[in-house]
């Protein structure tokens, strides 16, 4: 708390009085705070393939590049690298266009059917190869308005980390029903579950419940801030409920009719 004290005349002669401001600037030190973590973090998440690709060139350059097969293992992780910054970048954009709200959302006629299966189609390749099973449920079929695209990001982020964040022979279910003035989806899975005390965190820029695990699938912590981020601009909620072990359901409720 901020306080500003400020004297001043009393009625009587002689007397003093004063008065006491008090500000409270708790919130806006919680933006400062998130602002300066988000560019320590970020830098430190870039710091991470650039040290990578400034290491493994360099090594090249000593000599290891005269075996052919070296010379080809260093490339391939050179460029696994180079694809890790361009996400990461991308990400990082992404979210300060968001957050300026530079982003036009449009209004468009969305099934949501269409857009869930569409989805899927984008992680159906990974879902095999783990033998995870995908469903849909529509409990009501519904048409809503909204920006077809940006509903296609949001779904395609919460599929993927089920996806990534269930074990083999798992599943994989999308709910989709009406509520009131509301669409509820409902991306579900029996995967790893989240610890409770770090449910409210997920969202936040660069939180991973597990570091090492969700950079070597590729994950750049940014995803759920995305999703967040995406679905208020929409007009939106997101919440989430997870049992360790059991699995998580990510709820979205969008507005049938946008504004
Ligand atoms: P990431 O790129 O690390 O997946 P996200 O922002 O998408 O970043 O998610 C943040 C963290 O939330 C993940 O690192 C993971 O720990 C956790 N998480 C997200 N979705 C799930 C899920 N379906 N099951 C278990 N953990 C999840």
């Amino acid at each position: 708390v901020d306080a500003n004290i400020v004297p001043i005349e009393g009625k009587e002669p002689g007397e003093q009085n004063l008065i006491v401001l008090l500000y409270d600037i708790t919130e806006i030190r919680r933006l400062e705070k998130v602002r300066t973590d988000f560019v320590t973090n970020a830098s430190h998440e870039l710091k991470t393939p650039i040290t990578a690709l400034k290491g493994f060139s360099e090594t090249l350059l000593d000599g290891a590049m005269e075996d052919k097969e070296v010379l080809k293992q260093f490339l391939e992780i050179m460029l696994a690298e180079s694809s890790r910054l361009d996400l990461l970048v991308n990400d990082i954009l992404e979210l300060s266009k968001l957050e300026q709200k530079q982003v036009p959302m449009k209004v468009e006629k969305i099934n949501l059917i269409e857009a869930v299966s569409s989805t899927f189609q984008l992680v159906k390749q990974k879902a095999e190869e783990k033998k995870i099973e995908l469903n849909i449920l529509e409990e009501d079929k519904l048409l809503i308005t909204g920006d077809s695209s940006r509903l296609k990001q949001i779904l395609a982020n919460l599929i993927n980390n089920a996806v990534v964040y269930t074990q083999e022979g798992g599943k994989v279910e999308v709910t989709i029903k009406k509520e009131n003035e509301y669409a509820v989806i409902k991306v579900s899975d029996n995967g790893i579950g989240i610890p409770e005390d770090e449910q409210d965190r997920i969202f936040e820029r660069f939180y991973r419940v597990d570091k090492a695990r969700s950079r070597n699938f590729g994950g750049t912590g940014l995803g759920l801030s995305i999703v967040k981020y995406l679905v208020e601009n929409l007009n939106g909620f997101i919440t989430v409920e997870s049992k360790l072990g059991l699995g998580t359901t990510f709820i979205v409720k969008l507005p049938i009719q946008s504004k």
